[in-house]
């Protein structure tokens, strides 16, 4: 199972991606831990993401693609994976499909997780307060919105396009959500194997 997880920031990717990542028995690589854990140990790729970051911007594609394709080297990624955050813009959406086609292999199914905005900032704003994350006061929320709408918003229509996009409502407990999740992936799954059938 290859999978992407998009969303607003906010929308719960990283709590659904560890349980979807789970039951398919895949890893799940979410570019943002991947910074903060660079910049909690202060390594030469945490130092030149910190300042996006903490602004609210995205980090260079030229960084980010390449620690992606460092990390979908790794073995555990062999069978498939869970991106969760990643493709964010038009060029890593290009270095992501170039990865793939260099090992021969394609994309299953690509989530779109969706909540309305004041939700969102609702939801931010009080895991600011849980968790004290640097990028989680309101202006660096609200600009994270803005950049998420203006640059990676936009890349859903271009995988409804390829027919890989579900579009999967965020609002509710946690386990409803992950229910509807698997529903639109075990129905993507079985339309793949019809249209693949001799
Ligand atoms: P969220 O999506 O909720 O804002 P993440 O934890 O996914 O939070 O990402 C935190 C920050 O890490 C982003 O605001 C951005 O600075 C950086 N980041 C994560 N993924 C990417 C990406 N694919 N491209 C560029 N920057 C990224």
């Amino acid at each position: 199972m290859r999978l992407l997880l998009m969303g607003p920031p906010g929308a719960g990717k990283g709590t659904q991606a560890a349980v979807i990542a789970e039951r398919f028995a895949v890893p799940a690589i979410s570019t943002g831990d991947i910074f903060r854990a660079n910049v909690a140990e202060q390594t030469a790729l945490g130092v030149a993401a910190q300042a996006y970051m903490d602004a609210g911007e995205y980090v260079p594609d030229e960084i980010t693609n390449a620690m992606v394709a460092d990390r979908l080297a790794g073995g555990d990624c062999a069978d498939g994976f869970l991106l969760d955050g990643y493709p964010r813009t038009p060029q890593q959406v290009a270095e992501l499909d170039a990865i793939l086609d260099r090992v021969g292999v394609g994309l299953d199914a690509v989530v779109l997780l969706e909540a309305d905005t004041d939700e969102l900032v609702g939801r931010l704003l009080a895991r600011s307060q849980e968790q004290g994350r640097a990028d989680d006061t309101e202006s660096v929320v609200r600009r994270r919105l803005e950049v998420y709408a203006a640059e990676t918003g936009p890349l859903a229509d271009h995988y409804a396009e390829r027919d890989l996009l579900a579009r999967v409502d965020g609002l509710g407990q946690v386990h409803e959500v992950t229910e509807r999740i698997l529903t639109v992936l075990t129905s993507a799954a079985a339309q793949r194997t019809a249209t693949s059938a001799p």
